[in-house]
């Protein structure tokens, strides 16, 4: 990105306090002025626009200060990764607009580093095998009132621990039989100071080191030492990690990393020695939950039909869905970066998606609840062209003036609601003897109707006037309302899913316990729809207005001859209280 993007960019939107720390160590020249980052996920499960922050904020960083972020799988989980994650993360990271620096890395990269790292530890007395279980371990910490039980296993000698690491490593010992544990203080204040877990045996199949280890290291220790190996000057994460940051600092004081000048702030001029840590808030929005193990439930408890289900906030969700990558980056830069846990209006993110859309999206004529006119003083169908758009004040653009023709034909279709039979006041569509437009086409009066046995409208029988083609008719008579129709004759059949709010509790989460009966049973409505035939010819994925109504996205469930729509997002927020 150039130094004018940098600034036009902090004109428009304050820089956040994450930007403000990176540009007031690059000004006291920490890592010689460099600027890495890392987005490093864990891959058990599909990122969710809670992983959109931290991506657009990661690599974000690197672009405005002219530095890199890499992508880095914290693989370190063998039982619940998989390598459909790993595929799903890189296609929606690049989605979202962004590329890591060189190749995808993978924690797993270090596993024999990490080893070696801990070998270190051992023969320094820092870090001792203990035969306890997990459970004991717990049981013997202590607690903030309490000092934790030092192990028998603790006194054990280098030389004893030094055989015995090497022994799980050589898969003798059965899982949980024996831990890696780090000799901190067992009478710290801060808990995570109580001999943390460094390794444990599992004989498990890892996606990429295959059979090579049974031995894996804990996240806290696996993590820091990642940062530091690649040379990463800003570990940025959310909130729950202040409080590893102490440990993060003594591991790497162990594993040998310069030590700070400053007490921990900060890395020394001029040269790198350790990421330095900053915490933000993660990302919460009401009516949505985001959490992947919760995502997961929801897919295997059938409460949708995919990871990539419509309804999801995962990316690959909210992509097929048809949010733009470049609405979800607006909504991620306008919310800004926040130091506490606050829960963000989701409305924010559909208010970018539609002003996204508004711009972008050509205009259609779509009916999903039809009910059949017939113009009964109209002989021959009429052909006539009509721009595509969008007809934006301001905006001259040769793409919206596309056209294509519609042709308008004896039968038709309109929406069921916008007729009355007996119209209330202000009520300015069709009724009994009251005229409207027909988009781009004509102006009609309903003359009477017909109907089934059950009293429901089947047939609206109308009038045109010949002498209003193109919508203005010719003596100037003012016509209040314009509706959308399609020729009943030309129409296409559209499968279209009409979604809602997966979720009818705006904080699904505030009872944890049953957080899934708030699972809104009608977050899904299909209708067939009719559409103009145009809208055949739109390829999976693209974004088109249904005028009047919404923006509908081609699904990828799209037959020949039967397109499926998802819709995106209805035109006005119908949740607000001023319809
Ligand atoms: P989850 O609880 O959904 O599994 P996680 O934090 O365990 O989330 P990771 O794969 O470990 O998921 O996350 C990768 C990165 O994304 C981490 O740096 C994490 O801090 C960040 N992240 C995850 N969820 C959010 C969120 N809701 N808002 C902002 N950042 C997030
Ligand atoms: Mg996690």
């Amino acid at each position: 990105m150039s130094e004018n993007t940098t600034e036009d960019r902090s004109t428009e939107i304050p820089p956040n306090f994450v930007e403000e720390r990176v540009a007031a160590d690059r000004a006291a020249g920490r890592n010689a002025g460099r600027v890495q980052t890392r987005f490093p996920p864990e891959p058990n499960g599909y990122l969710h626009i809670g992983h959109a922050k931290s991506i657009c904020l990661n690599f974000g960083l690197a672009q405005t200060f002219q530095g890199k972020c890499n992508l880095r799988f914290d693989d370190t989980n063998p039982e619940t990764e998989e390598v459909e994650f790993v595929e799903s993360i890189q296609a929606d990271v690049r989605w979202l607009g962004f590329q890591w620096d060189g190749a995808v890395r993978y924690a797993s990269d270090y596993f024999q580093q990490l080893h070696d790292f801990a070998v270190t530890m051992i023969k320094a007395g820092d870090a001792y095998v203990d035969g306890r279980t997990t459970e004991e371990i717990r049981a013997t910490r202590g607690d903030f009132h309490t000092v934790g039980t030092p192990s028998a296993d603790r006194s054990r000698s280098v030389a004893e621990n030094l055989d015995l690491f090497a022994r799980m490593k050589a898969g003798e010992f059965a899982d949980g039989t024996y831990v890696l544990r780090a000799k901190g203080d067992l009478a710290s204040a801060d808990m995570k100071m109580r001999d943390p877990l460094m390794y444990r045996i599992r004989h498990a199949h890892h996606h990429r080191t295959g059979d090579a280890w049974c031995i894996y290291p804990i996240y806290d220790w696996a993590h820091g030492q990642s940062d530091f190996i690649e040379e990463i000057t800003h570990s940025i994460c959310t909130l729950e990690f202040v409080n590893h940051r102490p440990l993060y600092h003594w591991f790497l004081d162990k594993v040998g990393a310069a030590p700070l000048p400053d007490g921990g702030a900060s890395a020394p001029a001029a040269s790198y020695a350790r990421p330095e840590q900053i915490e933000f808030a993660r990302l919460q929005l009401t009516y949505t939950v985001l959490s992947k193990r919760r995502l997961q439930e929801l897919v295997e408890k059938k409460f949708v039909a995919g990871w990539d289900d419509p309804r999801m906030p995962t990316l690959a969700g909210l992509r097929r869905r048809g949010y733009p990558a470049a609405a979800i980056r607006a909504f991620c830069e306008r919310i800004g970066v926040a130091t506490r846990d606050a829960i963000v209006d989701v409305s924010l993110l559909e208010f970018a998606v539609r002003e996204a859309l508004n711009a972008t999206a050509p205009r259609s004529l779509a009916v999903l609840d039809p009910v059949k006119v017939v113009l009964e003083n109209f002989e021959e169908a009429v052909t006539f062209d009509a721009p595509f758009g969008p007809d934006l004040p301001g905006v001259d653009s040769e793409a919206a003036k596309i056209t294509r023709k519609l042709r308008l034909t004896k039968e038709i279709f309109i929406e069921r609601e916008d007729f009355m039979e007996v119209p209330e006041k202000k009520f300015f569509r069709l009724a009994p003897g009251q005229e409207v437009r027909l988009r781009w086409a004509c102006i009609i009066k309903a003359t009477r109707v017909e109907k089934d046995e059950t009293g429901k409208i089947t047939t609206i029988y109308a009038t045109w006037d010949p002498d209003s083609v193109g919508g203005q008719p010719k003596d100037g008579r003012k016509i209040k309302g314009t509706i959308h129709w399609v020729s009943a004759e030309d129409a296409i059949d559209a499968e279209v899913r009409l979604y809602d709010r997966l979720f009818q509790a705006e904080n699904p989460m505030g009872d944890k316990e049953n957080w899934l009966a708030s699972v809104n049973p009608n977050s899904l409505q299909v209708v067939t729809a009719k559409l103009e035939p145009s809208l055949a010819a739109r390829a999976v994925g693209e974004c088109v207005q249904f005028e009047r109504i919404g923006y509908f996205t081609v699904d990828k469930d799209s037959a020949p001859g039967r397109p499926v729509f998802n819709r995106t997002i209805a035109l006005k927020d119908s949740w607000s209280p001023k319809k």
